[in-house]
């Protein structure tokens, strides 16, 4: 197999522990908002699981595949990088709801957080929505 390197970069080898894993939509408009909340939260290194919808794939999937998917990846995370933290940030306008209103994919946010309670009892579990003009604490 051919290899051509385009590119040098060094990126650290050692195996690092997330200080959480954190679920969100792959929406771009929140990145800056969502990575300087967690700083804020004293989440610097952390796995990301980000998936349209975030975890309307937990609260409210398409199919029950979606919902076995997006736990392997938490549980991954779990295994490889051990966080003792999951947050979940759901977003204002969310793309996934179609324009459902902001009450709707709240309650998805914090239903799929007592998802994530009950399948995985050691994780603390905190929820939050990110709106254009900032981000709340919710459930
Ligand atoms: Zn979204």
């Amino acid at each position: 197999m051919a290899m051509e390197k385009l590119f040098h970069f060094d990126s650290p080898r050692e195996i690092y522990r997330a200080d959480a894993c954190a679920i969100t939509c792959f929406d771009a408009r929140f990145d800056l908002a969502v990575r300087k909340f967690l700083k804020r939260r004293g989440v610097v290194t952390f796995d990301r699981v980000k998936i349209p919808g975030g975890v309307k794939s937990l609260a409210a999937p398409e199919c029950d595949t979606d919902r076995d998917f997006v736990l392997r990846m938490v549980r991954t995370s779990m295994r490889l990088h051990g966080p003792e933290r999951v947050l979940i940030v759901a977003h204002e306008d969310c793309g996934a709801y179609g324009g459902a209103p902001t009450d709707a994919i709240v309650a998805d946010a914090v239903r799929a957080a007592e998802l994530l309670r009950a399948s995985e009892p050691s994780l603390a579990v905190e929820c939050y929505f990110a709106g254009f003009d900032g981000v709340y604490r919710v459930g």
